[in-house]
């Protein structure tokens, strides 16, 4: 019986999201539960102005940088990331996600690298065993503090080592921030073996600052980066070299920059990126606060943005080949995640698929 609703569909095929903040998959009764426990003066709807789901009820409306600044202040013990940390895996497996890298910023807890890393560990050992999902770390830089800073993590990364941690990425305000500041970091974490991954080109900024992180840190893979298309022939260029982009259809700035639905659908870079042939791999950035999850991000490239369905195969190899996983363990994903997908692509309800005709189709150079 062909009876699959897109939504249904896209939940049943399994799913890596390698672009996710552990801080912005805090659920809001865990921060308020939080502020209780650390006596910190919050009321449910301050608690609410940080949550996309309920800023039309609270008045006020904060960012994402702001919610996780606040929540690092808030989550004062180990046991704290262990419960987020769970929590995470538990709201993920829900959506058919089988494999998450994540971000979180050694820099902003008062606690250290070791012991923050260890309760991550204990939480990824906890949610493999409940639930089968595979979650691994991404100690993320705070562009906003120093390069020294920066490279303290990485050392702290080097002098406790663990095979949960992948590599490093950058996030936070880039506008005075640009990636090659931060370049002995990076250095240092690509020596001692680690994988680099860096927000770039995001808020609008310039192109170069992808530019950057390619040609100069050597990345192997970009955050956003939404500003290359200004750039014709460096898209054309990374599109070759199958540079993998991790796009956020949820992000921020392009809602605020066309607050209109049709404009949104029509100009979001994203679909020009896509159409480019860049290697896209669509993921969720900050869920819970930006009220998304990982089957709502594939539902916005199929209903908003107008791609088909087989497009989201494509999409789906592409997160498990940019992922951080070895070659083995990739290639096992893709065989049976494949075979998930064909399956449940049987079973899809076939007005959906006659509805698509005049849909993009995506092709990626790693597929
Ligand atoms: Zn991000």
């Amino acid at each position: 019986m062909r009876q699959l609703t897109l939504e249904q569909f896209i939940n049943r095929i399994p799913k890596a999201d390698i672009h996710y903040h552990l801080l912005g998959g805090v659920r809001l009764e865990t921060m308020v539960d939080l502020a209780e426990k650390y006596q910190h003066p919050l009321s449910l709807n301050e608690a609410k102005s940080y949550y996309r789901a309920y800023q039309h009820q609270t008045g006020s409306s904060k960012g994402g940088i702001a919610a996780l600044s606040l929540l690092y202040q808030l989550m004062q013990q180990p046991e704290d990331y262990y419960r987020v940390l769970l929590e995470v895996a538990e709201d993920a497996q829900a959506c058919g996600v089988k494999y998450i890298e994540t971000f979180w910023n050694p820099s902003d807890t008062d606690l250290t690298y070791e012991v923050v890393n260890q309760a991550l560990v204990a939480g990824i050992e906890a949610a493999f065993e409940q639930w089968g999902i595979v979650i691994r770390l991404i100690p993320s830089i705070n562009r906003e503090k120093s390069p020294e800073v920066a490279l303290a993590m990485v050392e702290a990364m080097i002098r406790s080592p663990h095979p949960y941690v992948l590599g490093i990425g950058i996030d936070y305000k880039e506008h005075h921030a640009p990636v090659e500041h931060f370049w002995k970091a990076y250095q240092l974490a690509q020596k001692h073996g680690y994988k680099l991954t860096a927000h770039c080109s995001e808020f609008g900024l310039h192109w170069r600052n992808v530019e950057s992180a390619i040609e100069l840190l050597q990345v192997d893979r970009i955050d956003h980066g939404y500003s290359i298309i200004d750039n014709a022939q460096l898209t054309q260029k990374y599109a070759a070299l199958a540079i993998p982009f991790t796009v956020v259809p949820s992000n921020t700035y392009f809602l605020n920059q066309w607050p209109n639905y049709q404009e949104w659908c029509a100009n979001h870079p994203i679909i020009t990126m896509a159409k480019a042939g860049l290697t896209i791999v669509p993921c969720t950035d900050d869920w819970h606060i930006h009220n998304t999850n990982t089957t709502n991000c594939y539902r916005t490239m199929v209903e908003d943005f107008g791609f088909d369905v087989l497009s989201l195969k494509t999409f789906m190899i592409n997160s498990v080949k940019a992922s951080w996983m070895d070659e083995e363990q990739k290639n096992l994903c893709i065989q049976s995640w494949s075979e998930a997908f064909d399956d449940a692509y049987q079973q899809l309800d076939e007005q959906i698929l006659l509805d698509q005709a005049h849909h993009i189709h995506y092709r990626s150079p790693l597929v």
